[in-house]
């Protein structure tokens, strides 16, 4: 196997605190008038918006739904290509919208799948990511909600893959390779 597993860079409780302080952030933000609609980006964010999702507060009208998108090739280097596989089972139109993805690198994903979502005419279009790595950023996007802050170095875990490999990790470890 090319690649192997390095150390932890973010645990299982550092990641759970942080989520529980994301989600009192959101929920005070939006919410209160016309609720939230996570739209989750599949595959890895799907981990990160169900803990998310179970930490909103009972009383508000949260929904969820998720989009299929893809940049990334089998490795750790970014194709360049973004290609929509499944798109949302529900309208939209007039919602408070948060996406939810679980890592910006490059930015391109994002602000490619932003432009879509803006077009359906959301009430508010937020983006909440888990990871961000900002030193390589290639365009510019507006990121509400951040978890953690990471150095430019490939990460798997809680949602994140390696040639589809340990998104089932609780913690968030570096990949080496070999
Ligand atoms: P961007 O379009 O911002 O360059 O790429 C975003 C996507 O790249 C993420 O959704 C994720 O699939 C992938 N990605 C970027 N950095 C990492 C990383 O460190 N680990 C993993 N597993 N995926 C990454």
């Amino acid at each position: 196997m090319p690649y192997r597993l390095g150390e932890v860079i973010i645990s299982r409780e550092t990641i759970a605190r942080r989520v529980k302080e994301m989600a009192a952030k959101i929920a005070e933000d939006n919410g209160r008038d016309k609720g939230i609609t996570f739209v989750g980006i599949l595959t890895g964010a799907a981990f990160f918006l169900t803990d998310l999702a179970r930490e909103m507060p009972e009383d508000l009208d949260v929904r969820v739904d998720f989009m299929s998108v893809a940049s990334y090739g089998d490795g750790t280097k970014s194709s360049g290509v973004v290609r929509i596989f499944h798109d949302l089972k529900s309208s939209i139109e007039g919602k408070n919208v948060v996406v939810v993805e679980d890592i910006v690198d490059s930015g391109l994903t994002l602000s490619h799948l932003l432009g879509i979502l803006q077009n359906r005419n959301p009430a508010s279009l937020k983006v909440c990511v888990l990871l961000d790595k900002y030193e390589r950023r290639k365009t510019e996007v507006n990121v509400d909600y951040c978890g953690f802050r990471i150095p430019d170095k490939f990460v798997v875990g809680y949602g994140l893959d390696c040639a589809g490999m340990w998104r089932h990790l609780k913690d968030i470890k570096y990949v080496i390779e070999e």
